[in-house]
């Protein structure tokens, strides 16, 4: 198993985001978190990465505990997230951004050839590789964000998110990505508001209801539960 969480809760102050939660993911698989605007989906994820600390629970990566460890050392440890919002370097170029994501990484040639292999799987980030950043659409940070994240060679990559503030059509230019960096092998840990997309790509998801589990299982058998359905589907 590659990451395991046991009764994790992290709070704001007085404020219970996430409770008792019990997750995993395997080596290769895509997992999804779905749930609600203010559910505890980005709380899990900034658990996870070191941003915040949980009050309760601990955090195993690779059969380590790494709970409370600083977000730095995560990020070596192998554990990439890529933040809601994007969050892209607006003054420097699409080339510096996905520089950057290689922060942790020495071997330039290495970096030169990876940063060419995204420009194969993004290739609007070739078209655009002198460009500053700010000045790409939504979809096009989006893509960027991810290739950045993935930069850094992860074992898990965590994406918050990725079809927020977009277009339906970009929408499904961003999942088609998704589905690519999956089919290269890369496990993937998937928070989303729009569950019929996540749902799609993932393998396994679990639905996360004020801060608690509600439920879990393949995503293909989440997809067909009324529950479900009814509650992120529209129906
Ligand atoms: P979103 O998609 O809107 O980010 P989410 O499922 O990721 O939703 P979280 O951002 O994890 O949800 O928020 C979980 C709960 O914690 C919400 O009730 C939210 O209001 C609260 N919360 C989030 N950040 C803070 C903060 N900095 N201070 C206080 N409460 C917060």
């Amino acid at each position: 198993m590659l990451l395991k969480t046991d009764n994790i809760c992290t709070n704001y102050g007085a404020v219970e985001a996430i409770r008792n939660i019990n997750m995993y993911v395997e080596e290769g698989e895509v997992v999804a978190f779905i749930g609600h605007n203010g559910a505890g989906k980005t709380t899990l994820l900034k658990t996870i990465s070191g941003l915040l600390r949980p009050v309760k629970g601990t955090v195993t990566w690779m059969g380590e505990n790494i709970t409370g460890r600083p977000p730095e050392k995560i990020v070596r440890a192998g554990i990439s997230q890529c933040p809601e919002g994007r969050q892209v370097f607006a003054e420097s170029t699409v080339y510096q951004n996905m520089e950057m994501g290689a922060y942790t990484r020495k071997d330039k040639q290495a970096i030169r050839e990876d940063i060419e292999k995204y420009e194969e799987i993004f290739p609007i980030l070739k078209e655009r590789r002198s460009q500053k950043a700010g000045l790409l659409s939504g979809g096009e940070q989006q893509m960027l964000a991810i290739a950045r994240s993935l930069m850094s060679r992860p074992k898990l990559l965590m994406l918050d998110e990725p079809s927020l503030g977009l277009a339906p059509v970009v929408v499904n230019d961003v999942y088609d990505v998704i589905q690519k960096i999956k089919q290269q092998g890369v496990t993937i840990l998937l928070v989303e508001q729009n569950a019929m997309k996540a749902l799609e790509v993932s393998d396994r998801a679990y639905v996360i209801s004020t801060g608690e589990i509600a439920l879990e299982g393949k995503s293909e058998e989440l997809l067909q539960n009324d529950a479900v359905k009814k509650a992120y589907l529209g129906g």
